[in-house]
């Protein structure tokens, strides 16, 4: 690989007698990394785990996912390893027994969202933003294909978030950065690549720094990650950060063995990834408290108008035994859908409709017809789903791969009413019959839309 020369010279100064083992290691494959959902697929035959998480497993090549039903059923998420570890960030400085409400503010296409989304407990809430509509969309496809339920994707500039004074009680910003750290994964990166990039990156991500600082409470956690390895995006920008704010660097626990290259300067803590130290593309994490004193603010205060208006007895009743648990949902009447909301966290999810452009929020269970009552594929693609409550199909590979190209399908039985598609066990979505006929629901949006008629199952 041809690498920029003023990016050379800034690499070898750096690594010093490590660079040419950098530069080797450009050269190599890009490892392949998944993290598995484990609340709908509980596999863990894979050999090798990415070393500081529990759900990520190295391939040992990279497979045709689009092949793979499970990919398409939210049964894992594809994700470069050194980016999971903020996991690590998470579990050493955030209490994740807490009701949280958790931002994610640079979230597509949806990597570290769907990480968060298992790691925070069943009565937080995650707000999943992303500035660039088209990406939002992306974005909201796969968390909703990761079916978590407690996650609302915001399309929003980080400067809209300074009408949520202290919402927040931990802040993710996986900046847009020079991509340094991708050169590997992604050739584009490199002809990119530019000081003056590097200098606009860097002024970027300050202005997105002090735009959210407001909406993180006090005694609340940010954590800032960049795939890039400068020091001006990176430790610069911290140092920026704490000059300005009142703010402490806090430490992470690392294990030898992940060699995971720690420093420490000045009371600031720095986290970096390599790829000839560690399996995965370059990376950089901190972690910021914010100091100062907070006192809750009461929910108790219902506003005048509630935008989130509760379905009625008979809607409810209609909705029985489709949950494995419904206690921690609420659910509400939206125009001619029915949806789940996590209860406890209702009026901030009002307010939060309220100030913020909301593309995808609680998980639609139905759409009602007229008389009728249609399961949504939000509700297919939910953690939640009492699975045992509707007929279910389950179909091989090829089928499955008909399903999800929206092609004809052969299936042995036709449904005696919906009943829902699924690949070993984890449902794709729904079939419903009409008279001989079958007709299915796959939303269009999301099919598959390479060949799969030359495809070996
Ligand atoms: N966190 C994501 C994940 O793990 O999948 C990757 C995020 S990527 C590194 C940075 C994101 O920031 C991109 O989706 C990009 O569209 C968004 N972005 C670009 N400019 C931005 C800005 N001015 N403010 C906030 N986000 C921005």
């Amino acid at each position: 690989m041809i690498l920029p020369e003023a990016f050379e010279k800034r690499m070898k100064e750096k690594l010093g007698n490590a660079f040419p083992a950098f530069q080797q290691a450009l050269e190599e494959d890009t490892p392949v990394s998944i993290r598995l959902n484990c609340k709908k697929w509980k596999v863990f035959n894979f050999p090798q785990t990415v070393p500081w998480t529990t759900d990520g497993f190295y391939l040992e090549k990279r497979p045709k996912f689009t092949l793979d039903p499970l990919f398409h059923a939210g049964a894992y998420y594809v994700q470069e390893a050194s980016s999971m570890f903020l996991e690590q960030a998470f579990k050493q400085h955030v209490d994740l027994e807490e009701s949280l409400n958790v931002l994610d503010l640079c979230a597509a296409p949806g990597g570290k969202s769907t990480h968060l989304a298992s790691l925070i407990s069943e009565d937080s809430l995650l707000v999943s933003n992303e500035v660039i509509k088209s990406r939002s969309s992306i974005l909201a496809e796969n968390m909703c294909k990761w079916g978590s339920g407690n996650v609302l994707v915001t399309n929003n500039d980080p400067k809209d978030f300074n009408r949520l004074a202290e919402f927040f009680d931990v802040m993710v910003v996986d900046a847009p950065c020079s991509g340094e750290g991708m050169f590997r994964k992604d050739p584009g990166a490199v002809t990119e690549w530019s000081e003056e990039n590097v200098k606009l990156c860097a002024q970027r991500q300050q202005r997105i720094l002090m735009d959210v600082w407001d909406a993180l409470r006090p005694g609340g956690v940010l954590i800032y990650s960049t795939c890039t390895y400068n020091q001006l995006e990176n430790e610069d920008n911290i140092s920026w950060l704490l000059d300005q704010k009142e703010a402490e660097s806090l430490k992470i626990e690392t294990d030898p063995q992940w060699n995971v290259t720690a420093v420490e300067e000045k009371s600031q803590y720095s986290y970096h990834f390599y790829p000839h130290q560690n399996k995965g593309e370059g990376f950089f994490l901190t972690v910021l408290r914010k100091k100062g004193e907070w006192q809750p603010p009461s929910t108790k205060k219902k506003s005048k108008k509630s935008l989130l208006q509760k379905a009625s007895k008979q809607e409810q009743q209609a909705l029985n035994g489709w949950l494995k648990n419904e206690d921690p949902w609420a659910f509400i009447k939206h125009k001619d859908t029915l949806k789940a909301f996590p209860k406890e966290k209702l009026t901030q999810i009002e307010k939060l409709y309220k100030n913020l452009r909301v593309v995808y929020g609680g998980t639609e269970l139905a759409e009602l017809k007229r008389k009728n009552i249609r399961p949504s594929h939000q509700l297919a693609m939910f953690q939640s789903l009492n699975k045992e409550n509707f007929q279910h199909l389950e179909v091989d590979k090829k089928t499955a791969l008909q399903f999800l190209s929206k092609g004809d399908l052969q299936l042995h039985e036709l449904p005696k009413d919906w009943a829902l598609i699924t690949f070993e066990e984890i449902p794709l979505g729904w079939v419903k019959r009409a008279g001989n006929r079958l007709n299915t629901y796959y939303p269009k949006e999301w099919r598959i839309r390479m060949d799969i008629s030359s495809e070996n199952y």
